[in-house]
Formats: structure tokens, C-alpha cells, sequence
């Protein structure tokens, strides 16, 4: 783990990426103590909200938020995530602009039930800690959907909205994955926190560790304006820098977020402990604990910080009984990408590709994962997941891209055999990663078909296939319906009978007033293995 008990105040390369508005958002004092608040134990730091007797109605002004800090501390936002059926965390991660924040600083957090927050609902003070970049993740016990903010040094942050996982017979997931922060504009979020859903699936490249051009330029909207990202001190300026954009930031304060990493918030096409480049392999791990660090520093997520490098994010959120959601980690323990982890390769793969040894999840996450499709109890079970399930393939055997699971085709089978000896309904898998919409059927190798997959297209990421293959790629057994020329997200409404499917897409991606529309909506009954297409 790398750790800087004495950098600066503020990091130079931020402030001037950023422009005034957000200049002041890097990490500052950040070094080393141990945990704040423990979420990952689940102990409620509050009295529970659902019991009346408990309702504080206290003015808020008697509670003490530690001593005073010249600069607002919480221009990163607040967000929540990982809800279960009575709680849900907190998050929010202090910044200074100027004097370096103290080694501990207590965070009151507070859950209301109006903007005002003249009547406080619950409250608890966590202790935001330089070891963990002064990040908070506190565990609030609730019943409701409800509103909540964090005081500390005589400021108060913005105002988000969290709920429990609590039992309902509609359930509203936006996916999302890929922001590059360089070719577009967040509007994606701002329609995503416009519609308002129950919960926001992000599956991975919340940031690109690339180097950002000096300049924008033709296709670039803004700049990263820092060189390729390396240490723990870049990968919190990274995060600073992406959540200087309001429209992210209203997103991840809309409502409760469950978020896992695919490749770029460590580094691009990464498998395990290996680096995309084999000679920088001796520094890696290193560059992979400050990588994950960070991400656990930003993200609203129940666990605790990463020991030695390693952090498991797999893991299940229970949403009543309509959804059994699981979401894996596809990244941290996989075999290294075979045949050389070609692209757009028509030719026949190499030997090593049919390894039964090679692994997507790892022996231990494959266990799990078979434990949690025969545990899994709600009307629908979801997958939540980095690369694309579906063959993307011509046929024939070709592999087109070794990173996703065709690369991995032992691996593959190993998890469908899992959903299968469930014999639970088809399950629905919802990916990211390849910067484009997409519906995918899940076949086993005997035919059967195991489930569906949608595809959610990148938030501002280019895209990856060039304008006009589409009508090739969708004559590909396995691929239903395909859209790769336009960023955006995806709604699920998810009810007893029916999941609903609709892809947003915007308009102009270089553009952050865009419009926002819909590209095509996608019904799948209950038990169905493939959605059909209806009016957007
Ligand atoms: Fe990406
Ligand atoms: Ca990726």
C-alpha cells in the first residue's frame, strides 16, 4: 500500500485541471492511520429510525462538527450504497483546499425526512481518517427513503437521497459504466438523477488512468491534464477530478449506488496481478493497492479498506423478494488474457484459450458464486458484471476479443453449469465495458439457453467499433440487438411479470446541455430467455 504521510496540500495538477469551480478537490494531508467508521460490521451507529421513540427532533445546531475548517470540505459530493432491508451507507470524503486536514476529523451525518432538515431523523459522527484519504463510510440504519447530508467544521455538505433495499414489487436499476472524462460530457447523469431511480448500477472505468492531452482538442472536451496515473496521490486526484462534474455528482446523490471496477481504475486490460505491459510487472502490485485504495476511498461501498493490495467486491444486495442481485469481480483474479489478448483477430484461436485451469473469477469467487445461485430466492436473479458474457462471435470459433468471457470459454461454462444447476429462472446479466448498447442471448454449449444479457452502452467513452459495423455485428448468432455509435445508460424496471429494458442515449456527447432520448426499449417476461423489442 502506498502511503504519503507528508504531501502537499494540494495538488497543482488538479487545480489547474479543474478550473476554478472545482480547484480544490485533491487530496490534502491524506497519510496513514487506521479505520474510520466500520461499516462492513454492519453496527448501526444509530438508534433505529423505524421506532418512534427514537426520533430526535433536537435542533441539529447542539450537535458538535469539530473544529472549524476555512474551506468547504465536502466539494466531492456525497453518495450512497450497497442497501439492504434496513441500512445503507454513507458516503462522503473530505478535501481541503488549503491548510491540510487534521490526522481525524469527526463527520456528523444526519437522515431527514424534508430539504430542510428541521427534523432530524437519525444522526451518528464518524471520524474521517487521513489513512483512508479523510473518506467516510458510515452505516445508517432506515426503514424509508429518506434524505441525508454530513456537517463537519462548521459546513454542510450537499443534501442526497438514500433508501433501504426494503420489499417492493418495483424495483428502478439505471446501469452505467465507462465516464472517460476526455470525450464528453456527463448528460447521462443528469437524465439519470432526472429520472430518479431506486438504485445505480456502475459496472466499471469510473475513471481511465490514461495521461490527458495538454490541450483539448478535436473530439476532447476537457483534459485529464495530468500525465498516465501511477501513485496513490494521482489515482485520488483522478477521482477528484472526474467528481468535480455537477452531473456526476447529482447522480451519485440521487439515490443508492452499487458500484464494482472493471480494468481502467486500475489500468487498461490488466488480469489479476498482471499488467498490460509485461515489463512494468514488478511495480504493479504496488500501482494495483494505491488503484484500489482510492476506488475505496471514493465509492459508497460496504467493506472495509483494502488489506494488502486485495479488496473482495463481490458480493449480493437482496432487494426484498424481486431481486437477487450478485454482482462479481472479474477483474482481481483472472487469468491473464490468452493468445496474446488480441482484438478484432478473425483467425483461429491458440490452444491455450481451451485451458480448463484458465479462470474469469478465481477458484474461491467461483464457489461463492455457485453458493449464491443456489441461495438466491427473489423472482429474478441478476448478474452484475465487467466484460460481455455473450459470444460476440461470428461463429466458427473465432474470438474477437480475448478480455471478455469468449476469451475464456472454460470459465464461462463453469458459471452457466452454476446457473443452471439452480434451475431457477433464466437470470438477467448487465454489463458495461465495449462502449456500446446491446442485447445478448446467454447460450450453454449444449444450446440452452441460460439467461439474457443487456448491455449498457458507455456514459461519454468512445465508441469502440467503427460507425456502420453494427449491421454486421448483429448478423452474430448470439447478438440480438446492437447500438454503438451513442453514449448513455440503461433504465430497468423490474416488476413481478416483467423487466423492461429501455437504453437512453444522448444526442451529443461533446455537448453537457444535450438532450437525452431513447434508442429502443426491451420487454423480457418472467421465465422468458429473450426480451422483445417494443416502441421506445
Ligand atoms: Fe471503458
Ligand atoms: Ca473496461
Amino acid at each position: 500500500m502506498q502511503q504519503n504521510p507528508h504531501m502537499h496540500p494540494v495538488s497543482r495538477r488538479t487545480f489547474f485541471a479543474l478550473g476554478a469551480a472545482v480547484a480544490l478537490a485533491a487530496c490534502s494531508g491524506d497519510d496513514t492511520t487506521p479505520a474510520s467508521t466500520a461499516p462492513a460490521d454492519g453496527e448501526p451507529s444509530t438508534t433505529s429510525p423505524g421506532d418512534p421513540a427514537s426520533t430526535s427532533t433536537s435542533p441539529p445546531t447542539t450537535i458538535d462538527t469539530g473544529p472549524e475548517l476555512a474551506d468547504d470540505p465536502f466539494i466531492l459530493g456525497v453518495s450512497s450504497g450497497d442497501p439492504d432491508a434496513t441500512s445503507v451507507v454513507l458516503w462522503t470524503r473530505l478535501v481541503a483546499a488549503s491548510d491540510p486536514l487534521p490526522d481525524e476529523v469527526p463527520v456528523v451525518w444526519e437522515l431527514s425526512e424534508d430539504e430542510s432538515f428541521a427534523s432530524i431523523v437519525a444522526t451518528g459522527t464518524a471520524i474521517a481518517k487521513a489513512a483512508h484519504g479523510h473518506s467516510v463510510h458510515a452505516v445508517a440504519e432506515l426503514d424509508r427513503p429518506l434524505l441525508y447530508r454530513f456537517r463537519s467544521g462548521g459546513h454542510t455538505s450537499p443534501t442526497g437521497r438514500c433508501r433501504p433495499a426494503g420489499p417492493t414489487d418495483e424495483l428502478r436499476i439505471a446501469s452505467a459504466s465507462c465516464q472517460h472524462f476526455e470525450t464528453g460530457f456527463y448528460a447521462a447523469y443528469r437524465d439519470m438523477a432526472e429520472w430518479g431511480p431506486d438504485l445505480v448500477l456502475h459496472l466499471g472505468d469510473f475513471i481511465y488512468e490514461y495521461g490527458g492531452g495538454a490541450e483539448v482538442a478535436e473530439g476532447r472536451v476537457r483534459t485529464h491534464g495530468s500525465p498516465e496515473i501511477v501513485t496513490l496521490d494521482d489515482y485520488r486526484d483522478r477521482y477528484a477530478l472526474y467528481l468535480g462534474d455537477a452531473d456526476l455528482r447529482s447522480a451519485r446523490a440521487a439515490c443508492p449506488w452499487a458500484v464494482i471496477w472493471d480494468d481502467h481504475e486500475v489500468e487498461n486490460n490488466y488480469a489479476g496481478i498482471i499488467p498490460e505491459k509485461p515489463e512494468e510487472a514488478a511495480d504493479f502490485p504496488a500501482r494495483r493497492a494505491a488503484a484500489y485504495q482510492a476506488w475505496w476511498e471514493h465509492m459508497p461501498v460496504r467493506m472495509d479498506a483494502p488489506v494488502d493490495g486485495a479488496l473482495t467486491i463481490h458480493r449480493r444486495i437482496d432487494w426484498g423478494d424481486l431481486a437477487t442481485i450478485v454482482l462479481i469481480d472479474g477483474r482481481q483474479y483472472r487469468s491473464d488474457q490468452a493468445c496474446g489478448d488480441a482484438v478484432l483477430d478473425f483467425s483461429p484461436p491458440c490452444d491455450e484459450v481451451a485451458d480448463e485451469s484458465r479462470s474469469m473469477l478465481g477458484d474461491d469467487q467461483e464457489d461463492w458464486f455457485a453458493e449464491q445461485m443456489r441461495a438466491a430466492s427473489g423472482t429474478w436473479t441478476v448478474i452484475g458484471q465487467q466484460t460481455v458474457m455473450s459470444s460476440l462471435s461470428p461463429g466458427g470459433g473465432a474470438i474477437l476479443n480475448y478480455d471478455q468471457w469468449d476469451g475464456y470459454p472454460a470459465a464461462r461454462r463453469r458459471l452457466f453449469d452454476a446457473v443452471r444447476s439452480a434451475e431457477r429462472d433464466p437470470v438477467v446479466v448487465i454489463t458495461g465495458d465495449i462502449h456500446l448498447a446491446g442485447v445478448g442471448r446467454l447460450v450453454d454449449d449444449d444450446g440452452t439457453a441460460v439467461g439474457t444479457e443487456f448491455v449498457t452502452t458507455s456514459i461519454s467513452s468512445r465508441a469502440n467499433v467503427p460507425e456502420g459495423s453494427e449491421s454486421l455485428l448483429a448478423l452474430f448468432p448470439d447478438v440480438l440487438a446492437i447500438e454503438a455509435q451513442h453514449r448513455g445508460y440503461t433504465r430497468h424496471t423490474i416488476r413481478r411479470d416483467a423487466w423492461e429494458a429501455d437504453f437512453r442515449i444522448v444526442d451529443d456527447v461533446l455537448r453537457a446541455d444535450s438532450t437525452v432520448g431513447s434508442w429502443q426499449r426491451f420487454v423480457l417476461e418472467r421465465g422468458a430467455t429473450e426480451p422483445v423489442a417494443s416502441e421506445p
